[in-house]
């Protein structure tokens, strides 16, 4: 049989523990066999990162925005206890943070559906896009520990040296602080990121902000997100029978819950990784959930949306078979594959990826399923394979 053949390579970012076996299993069973696999490998590992000083993560997005896709296998992002398992030089950044700092996207994620599963949430029908601002807040913030008595304030300086100051709050007890921002620009791009995918998708777009606590911070997010639907989208979102919602972030939560899904929900970077996972879990399994970062200059990440998996790689390493899910994994493959195919006008590997995806699907449909969906499958027999087993599944559909 002719392998597939690729003309521009993907980045490949190769990631940690659990996720790092099912890479290498999803290239070698699933990939390999049946195209001719064409990357650019950076080893984002985080033994990796650590004797570059992070550079390799730096490397990595660069170079994403030059071939234009890439793929990203999950990644440790280490705290205290991480820096001594890994005898770490420093507690290096989030990767996923510094590449989307450096790509400036949005990240859009939403569930794999399969038929023989039911959301916990009856009524969602369709799935829901979360489509996350990747810029910025909390994940750029600046914090400290208060000790005791003091007064905390803003202070702006302008390049003059001229100083603008407003109080925080004066401490008379120990306490906690933080700093954060965000840049019109970025917004923008979120902005019409959303709004380009939404049109895309043919599917309503909502936002929700805590515009009434946050009267200057996330109003700005909300005046962003009106000026430019006005001036740049309303017309053809009338023209595509679509509407573009905004609400506060409580009412967005309970509209939700009651809603039918198939529309995108534009969140905040915060909300956006906290609603995520709880979208994720409502509709099965955290690993049915894909992750894509679109930049505004067109290039695109693909990744799974859950971690490393540790507790899985524990026992991996202690010789067990693990029944971990390749489905996020596998499913950023082929969203990359796809995307390259389009790009490079290669319609037999964008279809490549599709049939990835069916057979993928169909493996679940036909009840050979990863652990974590036994209980979750409405079907008359089940089989739970280890993920060796079922990447073979898969690939025994595709030949
Ligand atoms: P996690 O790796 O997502 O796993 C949490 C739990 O969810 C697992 O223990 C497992 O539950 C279940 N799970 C997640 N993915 C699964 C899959 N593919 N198949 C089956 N079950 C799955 O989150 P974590 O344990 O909190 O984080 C581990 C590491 O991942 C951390 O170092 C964190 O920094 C990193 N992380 C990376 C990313 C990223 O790179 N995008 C995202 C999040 C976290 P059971 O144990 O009950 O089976
Ligand atoms: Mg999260």
């Amino acid at each position: 049989m002719q392998k597939i053949q690729m003309k521009t390579p993907l980045v490949e970012m190769d990631g940690d523990e659990m996720t790092r076996i099912i890479w290498q299993q999803i290239k070698d069973i699933v990939l390999n066999p049946f195209i001719d696999l064409k990357t650019e490998y950076f080893d984002l590992g985080l033994e990796n990162r650590d004797r570059t000083d992070d550079q390799v993560t730096i490397d990595a997005a660069v170079r994403t925005r030059e071939l234009g896709v890439a793929v990203k296998c999950a990644t440790i992002t280490p705290n205290a206890q991480r820096v001594e398992e890994y005898q770490l030089k420093k507690m290096w950044k989030s990767p996923n943070g510094t590449i989307r700092a450096i790509l400036d996207g949005t990240v859009f994620r939403a569930p794999i559906q399969v038929d023989c599963i039911q959301p916990y949430v009856i009524n969602w029908k369709k799935p829901i896009t979360i489509a996350r601002h990747a810029y910025g807040d909390v994940y750029r913030n600046s914090e400290m520990r208060v000790d005791g008595s003091c007064r905390a304030e803003l202070v702006l300086t302008d390049r003059d040296g001229h100083e603008k100051r407003q109080l925080i709050f004066d401490f008379d007890s120990p306490g906690v602080l933080m700093g954060m921002h965000n840049l019109d620009h970025s917004i923008e791009s979120f902005a019409r990121a959303c709004m380009t995918f939404a049109l895309n998708q043919k599917q309503d777009l909502w936002f929700a902000t805590k515009d009434t606590i946050s009267k200057t911070y996330d109003h700005h997010f909300k005046d962003i997100f009106a000026d430019i639907y006005e001036a740049e989208y309303r017309k053809d979102f009338e023209a595509a029978g679509i509407s573009y919602f905004y609400t506060l972030i409580d009412d967005a939560v309970a509209r939700v819950m009651r809603s039918e899904g198939g529309f995108v929900w534009a969140c905040k970077n915060y909300d956006g990784d906290v609603m995520s996972d709880m979208l994720a879990s409502a509709s099965g399994s955290l690993a049915m959930m894909t992750s894509v970062l679109m930049a505004p200059d067109g290039s695109t990440e693909y990744e799974a949306a859950h971690g490393t998996v540790t507790r899985h790689y524990y026992r991996y390493l202690k010789g067990e078979k693990t029944s971990t899910n390749p489905m996020a994994t596998l499913f950023a493959w082929s969203g990359a594959l796809r995307r390259r195919g389009e790009i490079d006008q290669l319609p037999e590997l964008a279809a490549f990826a599709s049939r990835i995806e069916q057979a993928a699907l169909d493996t679940i449909n036909s009840g050979a399923v990863t652990g974590d969906l036994k209980d979750l499958v409405e079907l008359p027999e089940v089989r739970v394979l280890d993920t060796e087993e079922f990447l073979k599944a898969i690939a025994d559909r595709l030949s």
